[in-house]
């Protein structure tokens, strides 16, 4: 006889909606035994990066324990229920840019001032592994969105013809995999705000949430297992896990271009100050190279991320994260200097959420993923920048933890949080 799990997963993001799936997929779930119950604290699920990421999944992303799997699943899960129709998983190709922007260029645009250069910090998406695989070559034809008069150079990811970037939109593959959940069996109660996770040396017993709806303060006891998956709100539930958040704005276009998703760098002028910065009687501005992405993306999108910012804490819940939108103008203006087609495309979301980070000797680790020193409380947090990608994989694997009590797919001992005193 199975003993009765009642598991409780904190957040609904990627993360905790993978997980909750992945939970009622496996082969031990017992609807009439076990419950699993996901308490959001937004007014819906995918409301911080899980709903506002880019959606690029890469065979060459990181960490390597984990991405080979997850990429794998991606596959299988768009196979299984209609995700190329449903949240646009396909194959994409992938490169990187070096363009440079003269004065004539910006002419009509700029306005002439002096040079400051503070540095761009850049979101970490390609480690060192992955810059190596890029490979010099021509512009490709079909990239016709890009102005060829500025290009100076274009490196492919991967070798020429490999099936190894794909991408989804991810907030209807997380919207998506959270409806498919609850078809599975899964509860799912949004406006929840866990405020306290009620345990012991022993183990868990439960957890007290927020109705926001209502005001009141709820429990939900007799718990077997927690799980937090509150992504960069991850060290406000758990403060030892020390998972944090940073705060990164993006911009998604009203296009339909060849699917690419291209990273940049880009050197603008010393005197480049956008329009909308000149409007705002900023004569300076401190950009000398800029590297921001963007990605064609399905349903007729394009989406464009920017450097990262530290300008403003994370807020209690992803719901009132503030956008600024001078960091939103600032990414089209860079992409307008590279793509008249961009340019002229109408913008339909100018959107920030926080990146879920987990800090260990003011280094990124990459996720927790599995047990802590509590029996029965779990991590799945501090997926950085490839949350997205890694999503099912870690839910497959959080699965595994919970019913067969150790991860079978993958070897993710290098990802446990005991490893980081959590
Ligand atoms: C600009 C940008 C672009 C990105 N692009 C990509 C990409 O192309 N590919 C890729 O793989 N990854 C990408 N990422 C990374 C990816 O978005 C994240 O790693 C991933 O979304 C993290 O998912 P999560 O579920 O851990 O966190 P989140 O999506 O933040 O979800 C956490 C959830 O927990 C909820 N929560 C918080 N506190 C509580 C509480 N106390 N009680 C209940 N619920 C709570 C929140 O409301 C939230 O919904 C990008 C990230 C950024 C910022």
């Amino acid at each position: 006889m199975e003993a009765k799990r009642n598991i409780v997963i904190v957040g609904g993001g990627i993360i905790g909606s993978t997980t909750a799936y992945y939970l009622t997929r496996h082969p031990k779930f017992n609807p009439a035994l076990h419950t699993i119950t996901l308490l959001e604290a937004a007014p819906s699920v995918a409301a911080g990066a899980s709903g506002k990421a880019g959606g690029l999944l890469g065979l060459w992303a990181y960490p390597a324990s984990l991405v080979p799997l997850s990429y794998r699943l991606h596959a299988e899960l768009a196979a299984e229920h209609g995700g190329a129709n449903r949240w646009g998983y396909r194959k994409i190709k992938c490169g990187s840019i070096e363009a440079v922007v003269t004065k004539r260029k910006l002419s009509n645009l700029q306005k002439p001032v002096d040079e400051n250069g503070k540095a761009w910090e850049k979101l970490p998406k390609q480690d060192q592994a992955a810059k190596g695989l890029l490979q010099d070559e021509e512009l490709p034809a079909d990239l016709d969105w890009i102005d060829r008069e500025v290009v100076r150079g274009w490196a492919e990811m991967g070798s020429p013809g490999a099936s190894d970037t794909a991408q989804v939109h991810p907030y209807h593959f997380t919207t998506s995999i959270a409806e498919l959940a609850q078809q599975g069996g899964a509860i799912f109660k949004t406006n929840a705000k866990v405020t306290r996770l009620i345990t012991s040396k022993t183990g868990v017993e439960g957890v007290e949430y927020l109705d926001r709806t209502t005001d009141e303060i709820c429990k939900i006891s007799d718990l077997t297992d927690i799980i937090v998956a509150a992504g960069p709100w991850t060290g406000r539930v758990l403060p030892r896990s020390k998972v944090e958040g940073l705060r990164a704005h993006s911009v998604v276009y009203e296009v339909d271009v060849t699917p690419y998703a291209v990273f940049t760098d880009i050197e603008l002028p010393s005197d480049f100050v956008p329009e909308h910065r000149a409007k705002m009687g900023q004569k300076r501005f401190h950009k000398g190279r800029v590297d921001p992405e963007i990605y064609a993306r399905p349903f007729g999108e394009a989406y464009a991320c920017g450097e990262p910012d530290s300008a403003v804490p994370l807020p209690e819940t992803a719901d009132q994260v503030q956008v600024e939108e001078a960091y939103c103008d600032d990414i089209i203006s860079y992409f307008a200097t590279v793509s008249p087609v961009l340019a002229a495309a109408p913008v339909k979301a100018k959107q920030a959420c926080y990146l879920p980070r987990h800090i260990r000797f003011g280094q990124e680790s990459g996720p927790l993923i599995g047990p802590t020193a509590t029996p029965g409380l779990w991590v799945a947090a501090g997926h950085t920048c490839w949350g997205i990608q890694n999503g099912p994989g870690t839910g497959k694997l959080m699965s595994e933890y919970i019913f067969d009590g150790e991860a079978k797919s993958a070897n993710v001992s290098n990802l446990d949080p005991r490893k980081f005193k959590v």
